[in-house]
């Protein structure tokens, strides 16, 4: 018998209509319990409704704008009629659950979505499961109760009995004040203001006669909350797993380093060329290390029909004969999405070289993040600016899109600044594609890097106290120089380096080899 597995995110996003995610978080939530199903392990997953999903970008006049999400949550989920209630500022809010089912490889994990759009409650409590990340401190609690409490209630109103409670970062922490089976921490963030952190008043006013169960002294921290309770810790890269030690030094942290869903995140030009040369690759992602053994030429056809996908995104205005770079991840200062542009000289130079460059971008600012907003509108005046260089951004990126970047671009190009990327995932779903990264080395990526074998890091001199923007965009224009001269004089080379980033890089960074650790090591 299977250990059970309830598994708790704020956000779960599992294909491109279901709304109900943001970003990386969400995305690594659905990979995650993909590769549950598939391994055939007993495995529920909870998360709020989000009616409006998280919001839909319209770029006017190169400022992000936000709009609803709708979606077809009636149709794409299914109405199980089963409730709970919780107690959320003197209110008995009742909830709703919804289902969705992962038919994996191997069985079925249901999702269950909470939604409180329901004609007993207020027009406050209704709005609990409006949109994602929306609102202000207040509401994210009550989010958080639902989520936690709400959740822990559904799981036992559908006569489950698990024997883990998963806590997918630290918003679904108040679960334990209600669930009774062990408890597993995942932490992802490796900055100070992510962890949700509520002043003791908020919590009294939400909470009520529950807050007194919780230690309040110095507010409610909802990363010390899950950490104080889970017996199982752990981050999700090496890197990160150093950070989170520091930060919190009192706990114990295990490293599990993420990993995507191959059959999601793989084109189906790849998917195609897998079935014919790496048989057994759906069920089995190691498999994917034989990717070496696959003839030139059925690599680089695969890759020509990516790019042509990609094209149809851009209208069809990309030139598919001309090197292109991919960025895309949510907006905002720590991932530099302008890095490229520091030394627009040099850009040019380089385009002019190789006979053209094209810079492919994508992503949302949080509502919030005025300057995210910003560095989007400062994309699109370099593309203004740039005559050699050409550049797109994909209007409201998300999981449809992000496919097609990574499969359609020739590299990708992740730039953090040192120490602020958790894991990261994206270039993982490139190396899925035989699109290599050009990176910082942070994250994942100080364990896949291998210079000119798997990609190529930016900065590797660097030394702590420099100016990282003045070295890194440096070393970008360096490192494309090299990359464009491969990719043009040296076929044989550059294919062999989309080879070893499936064989050394998708073989391992994806959500097969990750739930297996997390069976070995966790849920034990
Ligand atoms: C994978 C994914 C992300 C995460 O990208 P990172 O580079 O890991 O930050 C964000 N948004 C979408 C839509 C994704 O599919």
């Amino acid at each position: 018998m299977s250990r059970s597995v309830a598994y708790f995110s704020m956000e779960i996003g599992l294909n491109p209509e279901v709304k109900t995610y943001s970003g990386g978080l969400g995305v690594l939530a659905g990979d995650t319990l993909k590769a549950a199903a598939d391994q055939g392990l007993n495995f529920t997953a909870v998360t709020l409704m989000y009616r409006d999903g998280y919001f839909r970008q319209v770029l006017e006049g190169q400022m992000q704008n936000e709009e609803g999400q709708e979606w077809n949550y009636f149709e794409l989920l299914e109405d199980t009629g089963v409730t709970t209630h919780v107690e959320i500022k003197g209110e008995e809010v009742e909830i709703k659950a919804w289902k969705y089912v992962i038919e994996g490889e191997r069985r079925n994990v249901e999702v269950y979505f909470l939604d409180t759009g329901l004609d007993s409650n207020s027009d406050y409590a209704k709005s609990l499961t409006s949109s994602l990340y929306a609102g202000d401190n207040e509401f994210r609690l009550s989010q958080e109760a639902l989520l936690g409490i709400g959740g822990a209630r559904i799981i036992d109103e559908l006569g489950l009995n698990p024997d883990y409670f998963h806590m997918n970062e630290g918003h679904s922490a108040l679960l334990t004040l209600e669930a009774v089976g062990e408890k597993i921490f995942t932490t992802h963030t490796p900055v100070a203001a992510g962890h949700d952190s509520f002043h003791k008043s908020t919590v009294e006013h939400v909470l009520g006669s529950r807050a007194e169960e919780l230690d309040l002294e110095e507010g409610l921290n909802m990363t010390e909350l899950a950490l104080k309770h889970a017996s199982y810790k752990n981050a999700v890269s090496d890197k990160h797993g150093e950070v989170s030690k520091t930060m919190f030094p009192e706990h114990v942290f295990e490293e599990v380093t993420n990993g995507v869903h191959s059959n999601t995140w793989t084109i189906e030009s790849f998917q195609e060329l897998y079935d014919d040369h790496i048989p057994g690759w759906r069920k089995d992602s190691h498999r994917l290390s034989k990717a070496l053994r696959i003839p030139d030429k059925a690599i680089w056809s695969a890759s020509r029909d990516a790019k042509i996908s990609l094209n149809e995104i851009v209208q069809g205005e990309l030139d598919t004969g001309t090197f292109t770079v991919g960025f895309a991840r949510r907006s905002t200062a720590y991932k530099r999405p302008t890095l490229i542009f520091k030394d627009l000289e040099e850009l040019e130079r380089l385009a002019e070289k190789y006979g053209g460059l094209q810079l492919v971008f994508g992503g949302k600012a949080h509502p919030n993040d005025t300057n995210g907003k910003e560095l989007i509108q400062q994309i699109l005046k370099y593309g203004e600016l740039l005559e050699k260089v050409d550049v797109y951004f994909i209007e409201d990126y998300g999981m449809e899109d992000a496919l097609k970047m990574v499969s359609g671009c020739d590299i990708w190009l992740n730039n953090p600044v040192r120490g602020k990327e958790a894991s990261g995932t994206s270039g993982m779903k490139a190396a899925h594609n035989g699109t290599p990264q050009l990176s910082t080395l942070d994250g994942w990526w100080i364990e896949g890097h291998i210079e000119d074998v798997t990609g190529w890091s930016i900065g590797e001199d660097y030394v702590e106290g420099e100016d990282q923007d003045k070295v890194d965009s440096k070393s970008i224009y360096q490192k494309l120089d090299h990359i464009l001269s491969i990719y043009h004089n040296d076929r044989e080379k550059w294919l062999s380096v989309m080879k070893h980033s499936i064989a050394l890089n998708a073989s391992y960074f994806n959500t097969d080899r990750m739930v297996k650790e997390y069976v070995a090591e966790a849920y034990r």
